[in-house]
């Protein structure tokens, strides 16, 4: 048994916590805010067999200028005077390549898959308490053209094994009968599900608590202590020292900032979105989580409000809420869900999150070359699908057991 001390309690800290101590180990957490109210807290929970294209890829090298022109639009990125933003943004459009998106979506297919049968099995047995939602995602089209694209996606999907299929606007009816959605057709893609990400990291907290892990919350780590290439203490900005034989390095975009002062160069920025919920109402009535395909809003449903989040603005570390970017995804939501009409005092629980963004759209795992550091981070957009699969391979990097899924590309030492 090894005393582990992991550094961020969002989504990817709390599995690796949960998987680590599973597996007999002594383990504490520290976070600088409270548990999962970073990035983790108000995301879309989707969790995504269906996107096993990387972030970079073609069309939004294509996209990305016109939209860059475009202050309404879903991607954003703001020009500063910073050589990382500098080199993340050359790497990046080199990874925008067609060759880069096949690469890779074998990879993610497997690595979603794995993480989403790992929920499962986490709901079946007894130590958490959270729903999954498996009821598909709904990918609406408003364009002829956008419904093409989803059509290569949907044969894409086939050819990878995946279950997904065009739906024309009565098979949507058929799906949803009591909702009406002003959109052309859509893509069904059936593996993919939801969760409620705060609920499920505070059900694994409560089992953390129950069984006598140790939560630092308000405690941010600045800095290391090393010794013969190994961390030997972590210092915390009231200036104390905390001992452990591993560390577990999972403090999302705020890695970076960490990695660097172990020579490590996690290259990432972030990419900032926003979300809000709305109370359930007679426009709202309907179970399968969607995404508006032209406008890259994610809404998913629970069981009284649903949320509705979208955006991506590479602009540093700001979490500021940016109204018109809300205000964007409050009209188009209204125009694409028939008889919608959400106004600005229906709007609660307004959020910005900071997604952890590699250039080439993978997360960065593995083992360190400081021996006793295992990292995980760099999740984009698929934190919450990757969070029991990313826990599980850092649990078994530091059991030295053999994973599951091939972590070769993920290596912290590619840029
Ligand atoms: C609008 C939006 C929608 C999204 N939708 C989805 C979705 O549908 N599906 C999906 O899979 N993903 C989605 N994501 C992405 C997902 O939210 C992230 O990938 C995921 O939350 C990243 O988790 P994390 O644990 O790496 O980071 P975080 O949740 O940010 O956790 C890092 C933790 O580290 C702590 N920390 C930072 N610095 C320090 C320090 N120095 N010392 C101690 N602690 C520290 C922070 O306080 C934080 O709690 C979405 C993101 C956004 C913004």
């Amino acid at each position: 048994m090894s005393k582990i001390a992991i550094i961020g309690g969002g989504i990817i800290g709390l599995c690796s916590a949960y998987y680590l101590h599973k597996s007999g180990h002594e383990v504490c957490i520290f976070d600088s805010n409270e548990l999962g109210k970073q990035c983790s807290y108000g995301n879309a929970g989707l969790l995504v067999p269906s996107h096993f294209e990387t972030l970079a890829n073609p069309s939004i090298l294509k996209k990305g200028l016109m939209w860059m022109l475009n202050p309404n639009s879903p991607f954003f990125l703001k020009p500063r005077l910073d050589m990382d933003l500098l080199k993340w943004i050359i790497k990046f459009s080199s990874f925008c390549t067609n060759k880069h998106v096949q690469n890779n979506q074998h990879f993610l297919r497997d690595i979603n898959l794995y993480s989403l049968d790992l929920y499962k099995d986490l709901l079946n047995n007894s130590d958490l308490d959270f729903t999954l939602n498996q009821n598909g995602l709904l990918m609406l089209c408003q364009k002829e053209s956008t419904l093409q694209d989803e059509e290569r996606a949907v044969q894409n999907a086939n050819k990878l094994g995946l279950k997904a299929k065009i739906l024309n606007v009565e098979e949507i009816k058929k799906l949803e009968p009591n909702a009406s959605f002003n959109a052309i057709g859509a893509s069904y893609f059936k593996d993919d599900s939801t969760i409620q990400p705060y609920d499920f990291m505070n059900s694994i907290k409560k089992y953390l608590l129950k069984n006598n892990v140790k939560i630092y919350e308000n405690c941010k780590i600045q800095n290391f202590i090393l010794k013969n290439n190994q961390i030997k203490s972590i210092i915390t900005n009231e200036n104390e020292k905390y001992e452990a034989d591993e560390f577990v390095l999972s403090s999302g975009i705020f890695s970076t900032k960490l990695a660097n002062k172990l020579n490590l160069n996690l290259l990432m920025q972030a990419g900032k979105g926003f979300s809000f919920t709305v109370p359930k109402n007679d426009a709202l009535n309907f179970k399968t989580p969607m995404i508006l395909v032209e406008q890259k809003i994610a809404i998913t449903p629970y069981d009284s409000y649903i949320r509705f989040g979208g955006t991506m603005m590479i602009c540093g570390n700001d979490l500021s809420i940016n109204q018109r970017r809300i205000n964007n995804i409050r009209k188009y939501s209204n125009n694409y869900i028939n008889n919608l009409n959400i106004q600005q005092e229906d709007m609660n629980d307004l959020w910005a999150g900071l997604r952890p963004c590699s250039p080439d759209g993978l997360p960065y795992i593995g083992k360190a070359k400081i021996s006793n550091l295992v990292v995980a981070s760099g999740h984009a957009m698929m934190g919450v699908s990757l969070g029991p699969a990313s826990g599980k391979i850092v649990s078994d990097l530091i059991n030295e057991k053999k994973t599951q899924i091939n972590i070769k590309r993920m290596t912290l030492y590619r840029f």
